[in-house]
């Protein structure tokens, strides 16, 4: 298993980021538990005396920890770019945020692409001994249902095996990227589409995946001489899951029926694939028992590259969505 930041060999990048207290947070007077005691390790110090604290930590340890003044520049460079940036050597990969409504999903994965594009551009730059062609292309499961935040119309898309590529979602509209501008006015066209979902349908942010898919072709330029036999395909995928209170399951028999339809299937599966991947690539990988899963299912696993990062609010009154979210983050490892 990974030893730090630097194992590039490592195919599935788990970190923790503690977002700083909200202000609804401190207005009722709520405590931060959790504290990054280095760069790998989280403690939770539950309801403990001063000192008590010390000697009683509960500590969780992941390929890195991200304390509530981290930045998103160094959130991107330490636990997300080398898994991004796969991608212009031509090996797929997969960023996700996951966590609980309102940890900084949103707000970690916004700083992460576009630190990741304007990485990815740089590279493009430097290497003028290859052609690049970047295309772009966003979509949201919602309900198991799969839509085009590049498109108005909002009808369903449907998924495609196709024997050679996998599964595809028919009919995505994928734009070609002119340059920087460019990708900046997609993005804007993805957030307003969503907002417009959100009117619509309650809570659709925290009960949605957002997918943000960059896809890089490259090949050697002709007048060196080169074939094109050395052409690079693959994509980098950005993921924005649904609350991963959407995850969690009741046991008490009379509100599961109630509960059940909150329940999130792609959040499920996702949790079940990256838990076998993480054991191992032996025996039966259940990629296709969600949407999420079959559209990310040649950017998880195999070669592919995935970097989590899982989110949390500080908070002693979100404490149980905090362990859950490091349940999850450890299943993960
Ligand atoms: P989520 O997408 O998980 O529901 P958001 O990303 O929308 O959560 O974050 C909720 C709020 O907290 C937003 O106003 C966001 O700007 C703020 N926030 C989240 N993470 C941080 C952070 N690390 N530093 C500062 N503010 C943050
Ligand atoms: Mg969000």
């Amino acid at each position: 298993k990974m030893q730090g930041p630097v194992g590039c060999e490592e195919r599935i990048f788990v970190s923790v980021r503690l977002r700083p207290l909200n202000d609804k947070e401190i207005d009722r007077h709520d405590v931060s538990d959790w504290e990054c005691i280095s760069d790998n390790t989280i403690i939770y110090r539950d309801g403990l005396s001063v000192s008590e604290k010390s000697m009683y930590p509960t500590a969780f340890t992941f390929d890195r920890v991200f304390s509530s003044d981290c930045p998103n520049r160094q959130v991107y460079e330490e636990g997300a770019k080398e898994t991004a940036l796969s991608v212009v050597r031509g090996i797929n990969s997969t960023v996700f945020a996951y966590g609980q409504t309102s940890s900084g999903k949103t707000y970690t994965m916004t700083g992460v692409t576009e630190y990741a594009m304007a990485d990815i551009y740089d590279y493009i730059q430097r290497h003028k001994e290859r052609e690049f062609i970047l295309k772009f292309s966003a979509m949201e499961i919602y309900n198991e249902s799969v839509s085009d935040l590049l498109s108005v119309d909002g009808a369903p898309l449907r998924l495609l095996d196709d024997p050679e590529r996998g599964t595809l979602v028919d009919r995505l509209t994928e734009e070609t990227l002119r340059d920087w501008n460019h990708f900046k006015e997609l993005l804007s066209l993805c957030e307003a589409q969503r907002r417009i979902g959100e009117t619509s349908l309650n809570e659709t942010s925290s009960r949605s995946h957002q997918i943000l898919r960059v896809t890089v072709e490259s090949s050697a330029r002709e007048f060196l001489g080169n074939d094109k036999s050395s052409t690079l395909v693959s994509s980098v995928n950005f993921v924005d899951l649904a609350g991963s209170e959407r995850a969690s399951q009741t046991s008490a028999a009379g509100t599961r029926l109630k509960e059940g339809c909150h329940i999130n299937r792609s959040l499920l599966t996702l949790g079940t694939v990256i838990h076998k991947l993480s054991k191992g690539r032996n025996g039966h990988i259940p990629y296709r028992d969600s949407k999420l899963t079959r559209i990310l299912q040649s950017s998880l696993g195999g070669n592919a590259r995935t970097a989590i990062i899982c989110t949390m609010s500080p908070a002693r009154t979100h404490v149980e969505q905090s362990r859950k979210t490091l349940l999850f983050a450890s299943c993960a490892k």
